[in-house]
């Protein structure tokens, strides 16, 4: 994918509270193109394979109660350099500590309802999208 793309899911926080609109308009803004999108609600199981590398964690059951807990928005998004960008774009993990004007330090309303997922790597990027998405229902 050569790191012109990356994955991002609208959490259940921000979808419930009407802010999917909101959260894509600052995507679109800082000129992601959506190479795919879905609206889904997340298994339990499903969402302990995509955090699988979080199971040892204190928060592992707890995150995927919330990750599995309503619809989600799941995005493939291209970007020269999308992974940091997206991540730039979003903020830290802990809103707290999310710089101003990014998605999170705007739509988190805590450390785990942080509004949006980004990839933090090309391979995890990867798998990723190949997680949410088959090869037909990628646009660009
Ligand atoms: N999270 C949490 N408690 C923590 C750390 C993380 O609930 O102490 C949640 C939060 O929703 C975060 C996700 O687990 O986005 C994955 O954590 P990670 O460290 O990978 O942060 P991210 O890559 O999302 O910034
Ligand atoms: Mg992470």
């Amino acid at each position: 994918m050569n790191g012109n793309y990356t994955f991002s899911i609208i959490k259940p926080n921000a979808v419930r509270t009407g802010k999917t609109g909101p959260v894509l308009a600052m995507i679109n803004e800082a000129g992601f193109e959506i190479a795919a999108m879905k609206m889904i609600r997340m298994s339990v199981s499903q969402a302990e394979n995509f955090y699988a590398v979080h199971k040892d964690k204190p928060f592992f059951s707890s995150l995927v109660e919330f990750m599995s807990s309503g619809p989600i928005v799941v995005m493939i998004l291209k970007h020269t350099d999308a992974v940091d960008e997206f991540r730039k774009l979003i903020g830290a993990t802990d809103p707290a500590n999310a710089e101003p004007g990014t998605i999170r330090k705007l739509f988190a309303v805590s450390l785990q309802m942080n509004a949006v997922h980004g990839s933090d790597s090309d391979e995890n990027a990867i798998r990723e999208c190949d997680f949410f998405f088959t090869p037909e229902e990628r646009f660009l």
